[in-house]
């Protein structure tokens, strides 16, 4: 006998999306997190297309909907110059923008749909490690208590004690400069149905709205400070040349710093054990693909597990692997180009808005891209 079918430690978004799917579907399932309370930043601002469409069937897409501001526009910009317009509107698609939301409303509503469909969140409680054999899992915990699972899920974010204790390999590395992150209240010029990549020749910036008019600004920096000022960020819009009237900051509602990793783990899979989410995947948030991507990872992972609870060959969790590693290898690939091309050195940052101003212009250029930041060529 098992404490549980499925045991998942993590409730991030990755987590929560796989315990509220695999509940659903009647199966018994187990979260932890070590969190005495879930996190409450915007981290990710971000939820596309695709997200939106695989979290339907859950019922949670309209309430998402409902509390974030619709996006279908995306640019590249020199100054005032646009270099690449992405246009979402003409996708074909029931959401077709980006949805911009804070990280925490959708850890929310994530929750309240795990809770009405009646699983709850065990917390505070810290995996410490766990041991497999053929038949099942054994989940050791700091407070002295162990849960025996069928299956364990590492939705435990980058440093995952799931994979290190499966022995999975993280390959990748870390971007040398680091970003500042700040949510701001801005007076001037900034469009509430866009998210703009600002490419000056000082430094990429990005200009993004959120709800209660917010803006999220992005930047690389040399030494980003823990918490950025309004008077840091300030000095960044005008360097970048969005200052001057253009954009004054008046408030830093919430700020951070993050060196960014571009990792991939070997595998998905080891035995009976699984990852989702970041920590089988961590890229720039260049192009917002982060949490999408373990979103999309949990809605996969929970029919592959139902399917092997229900009967079918354990091969299927395999197949979960083969299906998703490549596409977290295509994600950090385009996030790994456009961080790159975003962090040249500054002689080269001229020639090369030119460069991308002229395949800016190419239509089949624009779909693509619309197509890869929707998530809808993930389909
Ligand atoms: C500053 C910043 C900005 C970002 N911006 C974006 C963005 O714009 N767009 C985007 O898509 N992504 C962005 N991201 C990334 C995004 O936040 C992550 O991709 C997302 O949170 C991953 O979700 P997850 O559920 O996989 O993991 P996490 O959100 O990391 O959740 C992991 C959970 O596991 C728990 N946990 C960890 N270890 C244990 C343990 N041993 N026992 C029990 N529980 C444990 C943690 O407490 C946590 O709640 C950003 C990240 C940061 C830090």
């Amino acid at each position: 006998m098992y404490d549980t079918d499925v045991l998942i430690i993590g409730a991030g978004p990755s987590g929560l999306t796989l315990a509220a799917s695999l509940v659903k579907m009647g199966i018994a399932t187990t979260v932890v997190d070590r969190q005495p309370a879930g996190a409450n930043t915007s981290r990710a601002a971000v939820v596309n297309a695709r997200t939106l469409e695989v979290l339907d069937d859950l019922d949670v897409s309209r309430r998402l909907v409902k509390e974030g501001i619709q996006a279908p526009r995306f640019t590249i910009r020199d100054g005032r110059r646009t270099l690449i317009p992405v246009d979402f509107s003409v996708l074909p698609t029931e959401f077709p923008y980006s949805l911009m939301v804070p990280q925490a409303t959708t850890e929310r509503l994530l929750l309240d749909r795990l809770t009405e469909l009646g699983g709850t969140v065990i917390r505070p409680k810290t995996l410490t490690s766990v041991t497999q054999d053929g038949d099942g899992v054994t989940a050791a915990f700091d407070d002295g208590e162990a849960i025996t699972a069928r299956y364990v899920v590492g939705a435990d974010g980058i440093h995952s004690t799931v994979r290190k204790q499966a022995g999975i390999g993280f390959e990748g590395g870390v971007y040398e400069e680091s970003f500042t992150l700040a949510d701001v209240r801005l007076r001037g010029e900034a469009p509430v149905d866009e998210v703009i990549l600002f490419w000056a020749k000082a430094g990429l910036t990005v200009v993004a709205p959120l709800p209660g008019d917010i803006y999220r600004i992005v930047a690389p920096v040399h030494d980003a400070p823990d918490e950025p000022s309004a008077a840091f960020i300030q000095q960044i819009l005008d360097d970048r040349g969005l200052g001057a009237g253009r954009m004054i900051v008046t408030d830093v509602v919430w700020g951070s710093r993050f060196r960014i990793h571009h990792r991939v783990a070997d595998s998905y899979r080891a035995g009976r054990l699984l990852l989702v989410g970041d920590a089988a995947h961590v890229h720039s948030p260049a192009g917002g693909q982060g949490m999408n991507l373990g979103i999309q990872d949990a809605v996969a992972l929970a029919d592959a597990l139902a399917a092997v609870l229900a009967g079918a060959p354990d091969t299927v969790l395999d197949d979960y692997s083969a299906a998703r590693r490549p596409i977290a290898q295509q994600v950090v690939e385009m996030t790994d180009r456009l961080t790159r091309l975003a962090t040249l050195p500054r002689a080269l940052r001229p020639i090369r808005n030119v460069a991308i101003g002229m395949a800016g212009r190419i239509p089949p250029v624009q779909r693509a891209l619309a197509w890869r930041l929707s998530g809808l060529v993930y389909r």
